[in-house]
């Protein structure tokens, strides 16, 4: 199936302004996406940030509660699955236990009908089945796609997970869908097959070149097999683009976290191509942001050079573990533990410098700083947000039961041990180090996310309590709120255009 050099620039599905709310829960939040015509591009993400309804909308299993899904330049939002040109292999592979391989493979054939080119006394199109020559021609020529080539008589259930997840792709692919969409489908194999099927797999697609539209939370899968991946949180995409941009060029802090080892730090960028952090400034790539505007930044483990003489930063080696091919060794330096990898070991508690090259250096924007929620006003001193009651000062003008926005900063948001101590209780989803303190993100049992910096660690899954003194809470009315943001947006905006 030859793709046309016209065709390759083509996207083929487009996914607009498409959110996804179930009960209350936004699964899916304003995404927006192309996918060209060909490519393998993969949905990536942690467990439950919206990956397989996004995928189950394409398929149309799932309808979006709004935007829009096009095909080929086709809405076809409402359009059910069996009339989408669009198959999905499942991590249970579903297949057919009392027929053997071949008869697994052809099933979907003997129910295709093909246009004959002729028409009938209506008008309408003259459809036909397909010839038996015509499906052994296709099922031998998939069979061959899959390595499968002697296994047509073969029993399914005596085949290997490996094996079996081979004869579900095949039974895809033989009614040559124009999407094929893959949710986790090596999700149930065992390392050593996972790490043989991602190969052949990226094989597959090169040869047979459909697109593929691939669900994992596995970055090392995603990065092996993809030519564009699209990591996801909490329903939104953080960034869209090929493995090496990704990887070398991530849009946050959470993509910096989630696609391979990293150094997330705080700086401060004093001015076009410097940064400072740990104390020492340093060259950089980067430019484009505000004179000591506070900046997030990334510094890959294999971009840090060691010395035992001289460097930008001195530090003690803390660890040290042989990884195979290098050391991954933890170093101390100003208070931030580096994580380096180099093929020099050094020992525990040597003194060492480390130094960074302008281009092992990626500034990011810092995300948001604020936590925000709405809320109404409860006494003349209390709000209600998030499922608690806290007491607030700037009260002046507010009447009780007036709907608020509040404002939190991350680093007045107070985690206590035992969750009684805090006004509303929370479990830690994620944390993550940024240079001299934590990032913690913690879910209220009223299911809202709180964004906590704090210098004390704390472990995914702790159950805490949440506390805020009064002077710490901003209340606005809400109305007043929109219209602040507005004006700030439209300030940005402008200056973008500038
Ligand atoms: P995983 O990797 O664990 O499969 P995911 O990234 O594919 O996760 P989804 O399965 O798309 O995530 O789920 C996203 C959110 O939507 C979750 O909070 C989930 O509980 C919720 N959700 C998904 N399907 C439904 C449903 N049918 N009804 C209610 N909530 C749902």
């Amino acid at each position: 199936m030859a793709i046309t050099a016209r065709e390759k620039f083509d996207n083929i599905i487009e996914i607009k302004n498409v959110t996804k709310i179930f009960d209350g829960i936004t699964a899916v939040d304003n995404v927006n996406l192309a996918v060209r015509r060909g490519e393998f591009v993969t949905l990536l993400g942690p467990s439950g940030c919206g990956k397989t309804t996004l995928l189950r909308m394409i398929a149309g299993f799932a309808m979006p509660t709004s935007g829009t899904i096009m095909l080929e330049k086709q809405d076809v939002t409402t359009v059910p699955p069996h009339l989408r040109p669009i198959n999905t292999v499942f991590q249970k592979y579903a297949l057919f236990p009392h027929i053997n391989v071949y008869k697994n493979i052809a099933y979907g054939l003997k129910l295709k009908r093909v246009l004959t080119g002729e028409v009938d006394k209506k008008g309408n199109p003259i459809y036909r089945k397909l010839s038996k020559d015509e499906i052994d021609e296709k099922v031998k020529r998939v069979l061959k796609l899959v390595n499968l080539e002697s296994y047509g008589h073969r029993d399914v259930t005596g085949l290997s997970g490996g094996q079996q997840q081979r004869v579900a792709i095949a039974r895809a692919i033989v009614c040559e869908p124009k999407v094929l969409l893959l949710d986790e489908p090596l999700g149930a194999l065992d390392l050593k097959m996972r790490k043989e099927m991602q190969l052949e797999l990226a094989a597959m697609h090169k040869n047979i070149g459909i697109t593929f539209i691939y669900v994992t939370h596995d970055q090392e899968e995603a990065l092996t097999m993809s030519d564009k991946i699209v990591v996801m949180t909490d329903g939104a995409v953080q960034q869209y683009g090929t493995p090496k941009k990704i990887y070398d060029e991530p849009a946050n802090a959470f993509v910096a976290d989630f696609i391979g080892e990293s150094n997330i730090l705080s700086g401060v960028m004093k001015s076009d191509f410097l940064v400072e952090f740990c104390g020492t400034k340093f060259k950089c790539m980067d430019k484009g942001f505000g004179k000591d505007e506070r900046v997030d930044l990334v510094v890959r483990p294999e971009d840090i050079s060691i010395d035992g003489k001289k460097g930008a930063l001195k530090g003690e080696v803390v660890s040290s573990v042989f990884k195979g091919t290098y050391y991954e060794m933890e170093i101390l330096a100003e208070d931030y533990q580096f994580t380096v990898q180099n093929t020099v070991e050094r020992a525990v508690g040597e003194t060492v410098f480390l130094s960074i090259g302008p281009d092992g250096i990626h500034i990011m924007k810092k995300l948001k700083t604020v936590n925000e929620f709405d809320g109404v006003v409860s006494s003349e001193n209390t709000v209600a947000f998030c499922g608690g009651e806290f007491e607030f000062v700037n009260f002046d003008g507010l009447e009780k039961g007036a709907e608020v926005r509040v404002k939190i900063p991350f680093d007045k948001v107070e985690l206590t041990d035992d969750e009684k101590d805090g006004a509303i209780g929370a479990n830690v989803t994620q944390t993550l180090y940024k240079g001299s303190y934590y990032q913690v993100q913690v879910y209220t049992d009223d299911d809202t996310d709180f964004f906590v910096d704090t210098v004390d660690e704390w472990d995914m899954g702790d159950r805490v309590g949440i506390n805020i003194k009064p002077d710490d809470i901003t209340v606005t009315l809400r109305e007043r709120a929109d219209e602040i943001a507005a004006e700030e947006n439209t300030t940005e905006d402008s200056a973008d255009e500038r």
